[in-house]
């Protein structure tokens, strides 16, 4: 799929001198920090049983598929030799379809790295933050 020509991120009034995610306005990272506030409002317990089902869908199998294969199975961390086994989401979904299933949020992880990035976002499934 083509990309965008990429564009700053709209926090650069913040201080941020990172570019945008294509597709979107601002970083991965302010991307995710705005994800997350809206998450707190948005995700219900129903939310959460519907994106469980999601990862049963064959749409999400072929997805995850098609990343592990397009990354060669490695692992998308920097200096990470593990075979990539999970196909994570850059910027956390957070109950969004299409952030969901869009290829281009999609990237190769080995199951180790993985669980890192998903309990230093302290984000794993059922185990929503309370705050
Ligand atoms: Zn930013
Ligand atoms: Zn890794």
């Amino acid at each position: 799929m083509p990309f965008a020509p990429p564009r700053p991120c709209k926090f650069t009034s913040r201080g941020c001198r990172k570019m945008a995610v294509p597709g979107s306005s601002c970083c991965a990272e302010h991307l995710a920090q705005v994800r997350r506030e809206a998450d707190k409002k948005r995700m219900s317990d129903e939310d959460v049983a519907r994106v469980r089902r999601w990862y049963k869908t064959k749409i999400w199998y072929a997805r995850r598929s098609a990343c592990l294969k397009a990354a060669l199975f490695r692992c998308a961390t920097p200096g990470c030799v593990n075979r990539a086994t999970d196909c994570d989401h850059i910027i956390p979904h957070c109950g969004d379809w299409s952030l969901f299933i869009e290829s281009s949020n999609h990237q190769a992880l080995c199951h180790s790295c993985h669980s890192t990035k998903t309990s230093s976002q302290d984000r794993g499934f059922g185990n929503r933050r309370k705050s």
